[in-house]
């Protein structure tokens, strides 16, 4: 079949229980593709952008009718390999290895920088991955958002007796994954103000139920800020503009801001809007001018942190929320631009040491319905784990799904494989319309290498070994996940991660429990064995406790 004429279309996942391809490992992969394209889902679908910057789920339009020509026919012993968007080849493999198999954006490291993928990337030779573009596994915004509320009741939990009520949060970006922290900041009883310079992203995030307000104006939003806050209301604020100007004309004028981060693009200098650009300008004076852009980008992310770093000098609580806007604002030259912490070593860790991190799950049969009864079956086999109770609680009533429906919760090593048995044997007695796609943001507690966030700081200085992220692909191959993905670059950009994904599909068979029990006990395993080897006590304890057996404890 031809198909050079292919071209941007709108697509969306089929729903229901009937198969579209030879059997529902390849149908998971084949819907998950489409959702991550769905433009309920996707940030700018005609792109193929799903998140994150110029986050892709295939290279171009031709390699997207390929993959699914492909996936459409692939048996049940053939596996599909995607090399940065592009199908390149199907191999014999087995029933148990993974109908499809994807490395995105990976670079020989001293090639590893952005000018060098650019170049690349316009030669039409690799794309940019992100962690769950490439990987067809975003579940649009509330992927995000759990992660979002956890950290944002971390800061609460540290700083101001458990819960936000009476305090103002500053921060910038509401894209696809910033577009979490109003929402976030305000089921924490908080009052934020979210600063983007793309009015359409704001719109969108009221559209969807994140956001509760728009306003132009500086002084618009303090004053509705400091009136909420005095009324110890919940409220988050869109305010127009461009984050580099605002935030240090904010600590110009004292305001009075008790937490500050930021979420735009700042992986990508390309993708952050300089001072002086306007919004409108800004995609062609980067696709131009790139080095111009790069140096106007870096200079402007260095004022912003400059900002961030005064309001922490006031007594604020700062920390970098995993766009490496630090990293940018030291190329710029601005020297204590690391004086505040990132995200992981500020509150994430301890969470990371016992396994747990962000696993979701999608209905394949569009019934919203799967999902509430997926949700019992998580509180029902965790009836103690009152924060688990307290998020699904929240997301049941503010979550708006985006695309196929969805849910993410943090599960923790012995935790994730009894729920993904549960669905499968839900799925198996026909609760469950249609098969459950299980998987995780490549964010997670032993599938990342990344020095600027996830690894930021680890006890034993094992920061950029990224030797585990690869361990943690080949332990999901050799365990029976239904896709497996390597990526690099993604969440703090090209050079600064390697990472890896895995999504594992429940189709109620007893091959599928088989297989979840492995994949679902070794992939949060890594995390564990991760952090024993780094030193961290906290992780030897879950090991001994729960049985994960690590040789150098052994004997
Ligand atoms: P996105 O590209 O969808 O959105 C970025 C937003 O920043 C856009 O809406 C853009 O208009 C805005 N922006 C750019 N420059 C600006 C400026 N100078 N002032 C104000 N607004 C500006 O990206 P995303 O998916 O929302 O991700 C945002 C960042 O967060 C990325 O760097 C991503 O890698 C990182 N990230 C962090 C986590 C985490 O767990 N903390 C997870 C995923 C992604």
């Amino acid at each position: 079949m031809s198909d050079h004429t292919a071209g941007p279309r709108e697509v969306r996942a089929p729903r229901g229980s009937t198969l579209t391809t030879r059997g529902w490992q390849q149908e998971g992969a084949l819907r998950m593709l489409l959702n991550n394209l769905d433009p309920e889902v996707a940030e700018h679908p005609d792109k193929l952008v799903v998140y994150g910057g110029t986050g892709k789920a295939a290279r171009d339009w031709r390699s997207f009718e390929a993959i699914t020509r492909t996936l459409t026919t692939l048996g049940q012993d053939e596996t599909l390999l995607v090399q940065s968007g592009r199908p390149v080849g199907v191999m014999q493999t087995h029933e148990w290895a993974p109908r499809v198999l994807i490395a995105n954006s990976n670079l020989v490291p001293d090639w590893a920088n952005w000018e060098e993928f650019r170049r690349l990337e316009s030669a039409g030779l690799t794309m940019y991955g992100q962690m769950t573009a490439g990987s067809w596994i975003y579940i649009g915004t509330q992927g995000i958002l759990q992660g979002t509320y956890e950290t944002f009741a971390a800061v609460a939990a540290k700083r101001f007796g458990g819960s936000l009520e009476g305090t103002i949060t500053l921060t910038a970006g509401l894209g696809g994954m910033g577009g979490a922290q109003p929402l976030a900041v305000t089921m924490n009883g908080g009052v934020v103000i979210c600063i983007d310079c793309d009015p359409s992203r704001i719109d969108r995030r009221i559209e969807h139920g994140y956001c509760d307000t728009r306003v132009d104006t500086l002084k618009a939003a303090l004053d509705l800020a400091v009136e909420a806050r005095d009324a110890r209301r919940p409220l988050s604020i869109g305010l127009l503009g461009n984050a580099a100007e605002l935030v240090p004309q904010l600590l110009a004028m004292d305001a009075p801001i008790d937490i500050v981060t930021d979420q735009t693009s700042a992986h990508d200098p390309l993708a952050y809007l300089p001072v002086g650009v306007a919004f409108e300008d800004m995609a062609e004076y980067a696709r131009t001018k790139p080095a111009e852009f790069t140096d106007r980008a870096r200079e402007s992310m260095a004022r912003h942190v400059e900002a961030m770093v005064g309001f922490q000098d006031k007594g604020a609580e700062v920390f970098d929320y995993g766009n490496s806007i630090r990293g940018e604002a030291q190329l710029a030259g601005y020297t204590r631009a690391f004086d505040f912490p990132g995200f992981v070593p500020a509150y994430i860790r301890p969470l990371f040491c016992e396994g747990k991190g962000p696993f979701r799950w999608a209905a394949l049969s569009g019934d919203a319905r799967d999902i509430a009864k997926t949700d019992k079956a998580v509180l029902d086999l965790f009836p103690e784990n009152e924060s688990l109770a307290r998020w699904i609680k929240l997301a049941q009533e503010k979550v708006h799904f985006q695309g196929l429906p969805a849910r993410i919760c943090w599960l923790g090593y012995g935790e994730r494989d009894k729920a993904g048995a549960r669905f499968n044997d839900m799925v198996a007695s026909g609760e469950l319309a249609a098969p459950i796609v299980i998987g995780r943001d490549h964010l997670d507690c032993g599938s990342v290498a990344s020095p600027y966030r996830e690894t930021e700081g680890m006890l034993d200085g094992s920061d950029a070994i990224a030797d585990w992220p690869l361990l943690n692909a080949m332990v999901n191959v050799a365990s029976g996940a239904s896709w497996v993905s390597i990526h690099h670059g993604g969440g703090v950009g090209i050079g600064r991660s390697i990472h890896a994904g895995q999504v594992t599909v429940a189709d109620g068979t007893p091959l599928a429990g088989e297989k979840i029990r492995r994949v679902l006990t070794n992939d949060p395993g890594m995390g564990v064995i991760r952090h024993v080897d780094a030193g961290y006590d906290l992780a030897g304890e879950v090991a001994d406790e729960r049985g994960v057996r690590v040789p150098m404890r052994e004997g």
